[in-house]
């Protein structure tokens, strides 16, 4: 991404005639728009000097779902009653792989948070180098509170339209925020009762029925190798940094885990009510406690504190205001304001990795660039779990398991080449990787070559 306001004036009105065309396509959609306006800004004189890419309306394709599917999603709750919600599947683009994305049941998804994340995971997918299209769905759904009878009844039905549409080789699914390994068990039971086959249909699957070891931790472990990466640029390690993560679900519990046993010090989790902060910092035992705290008995994460002296909760605020080395936004999306990355950046913070997808405003990433921060947006640094996944349809469709080492070296492996890719594409005259740029770059070209070859589709 360069400054908006430091574009030449081709770029600009390049940019402004794009966005100005994806608004009045997909009005009322600010997180679509806020997705594709950042990839454009970044890709737009990359495509001014490629004719062929603006002739052959290459990414005008990128930003059009190829399908986008939207259906009733009809339940029963504990007390007999009947509920309603809608579930959807944005099959974004297929042009180097079946559509691949989690999905997500949380109140607050709609169509617009749907589609920027389908078309973010398209970009994410092609930076594994593993061959996986874009995609994305979920439903308005809120598994807080419900039973693991009522998840399952909702998960059926969901499924029971879902089926038709998805397949190993069609499109496969995959966690994301309030999916888990619970939720992805129903949702595959069902699915082969439905279809009476036993495919990899689904990723994020239980270790004895055709799941990946370490999946789980993928996320939160790829980004802690990203972290490692980009402090190395700067010859500089994990080691004794005061680290701030948010969220205390699947990606920032592993990401704790590992920051904390690469030597970091974490200091605090959050979830959407508050955050807690513990200058002692996160050990092992701490963390298997909120990994059986918000897994096994779904707490909330203001509870840490009350298990833990050394700690403080703070109700209705985010973390970014207590000092830090290294950040890393591990919630959702919009988590993480102009305002916040100011703090962050009064506060010494010389690292920010996303966690979690988008979760930094515009404005926040125009000052961590101004600042010449190390940046990585999600679609370069929270890879490692769409690329575990994409190891997990590997050993799916050889009907093989591979060890634990093995599946964290492939991954390690993986997440150095992100990093490369970034810097490869992404490093400015002044040896600034700017690492927005670099991954929407690589990432498009990958897709684009595909789409070139494979004409008008
Ligand atoms: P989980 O459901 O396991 O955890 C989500 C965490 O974020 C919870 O602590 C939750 O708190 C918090 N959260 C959710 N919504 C909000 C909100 N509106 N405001 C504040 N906090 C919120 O999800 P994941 O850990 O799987 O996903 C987290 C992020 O990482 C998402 O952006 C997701 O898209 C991204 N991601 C996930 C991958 C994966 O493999 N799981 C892969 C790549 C990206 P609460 O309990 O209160 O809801």
């Amino acid at each position: 991404m360069i400054s908006y306001l430091k574009m030449e004036k081709h770029v600009k009105n390049y940019v402004d005639d794009f966005m100005n065309r994806i608004i009045a396509k997909n009005p009322n959609e600010p997180e679509f728009h806020q997705a594709v306006r950042e990839v454009v800004e970044s890709l737009a004189p990359y495509i001014l000097e490629n004719p062929v890419l603006q002739k052959m309306k290459v990414l005008e394709r990128i930003a059009e779902p190829e399908r986008v599917i939207m259906f009733r999603v009809p339940w029963i709750n504990d007390k007999g009653e009947v509920e309603i919600n809608r579930g959807y599947r944005v099959q974004m683009n297929s042009a180097i792989g079946p559509y691949k994305g989690g999905i997500r049941f949380h109140s607050s998804v709609n169509l617009s948070i749907l589609k920027f994340l389908a078309f973010e995971q398209t970009f994410k997918n092609s930076l594994t180098t593993l061959p996986m299209g874009g995609g994305k769905g979920g439903s308005d759904f809120n598994p807080k509170g419900k039973s693991d009878n009522e998840v399952m009844n909702f998960c059926q039905s969901f499924i029971t339209e879902l089926s038709r549409h998805i397949g190993s080789n069609i499109d496969v699914p995959a966690g994301d925020i309030g999916v888990g390994g619970r939720e992805i068990g129903f949702m595959f039971g069902q699915y082969k009762r439905l279809r009476n086959e036993f495919t990899g249909t689904f990723t994020g699957k239980g270790i004895d029925w055709g799941g990946s070891l370490l999946r789980p931790e993928a996320t939160g472990y790829g980004t802690s190798y990203f972290v490692q990466e980009m402090l190395a640029t700067r010859n500089d390690t994990v080691e004794g940094k005061t680290v701030t993560i948010s969220g205390s679900g699947n990606v920032a519990q592993y990401a704790a885990q590992k920051m904390t046993r690469l030597g970091a010090k974490v200091v605090t989790l959050s979830d959407s009510n508050g955050y807690i902060y513990d200058p002692d910092g996160l050990d092992e035992e701490k963390i298997e406690y909120v990994m059986e705290l918000k897994n096994v008995f779904r707490g909330r994460i203001k509870e840490y504190a009350d298990r833990y002296p050394s700690a403080t909760y703070y109700e209705g605020q985010r973390p970014w205001h207590v000092k830090c080395d290294i950040a890393m936004p591990c919630a959702t999306q919009n988590e993480l304001d102009g305002d916040d990355a100011k703090a962050l950046v009064a506060n010494g913070c010389i690292c920010v990795a996303e966690g979690a997808n988008m979760p930094s405003t515009p404005e926040a990433i125009e000052v961590f660039l101004s600042h010449k921060l190390l940046y990585a947006p999600g679609k370069a640094s929270n890879a490692g779990g769409v690329a575990t996944s994409g190891l997990e349809m590997s050993q799916n469709s050889m009907r093989i398991a591979w060890s634990s080492e093995e599946v964290d070296a492939k991954l390690h492996a993986i997440m150095k080449n992100i990093h490369a890719a970034c810097c490869e594409y992404g490093t400015e005259e002044d040896g600034y990787v700017n690492y927005v740029k670099g991954a929407n770059i690589a990432g498009f070209i990958k897709v684009a070559n595909a789409m070139l070859a494979q004409g008008i589709v």
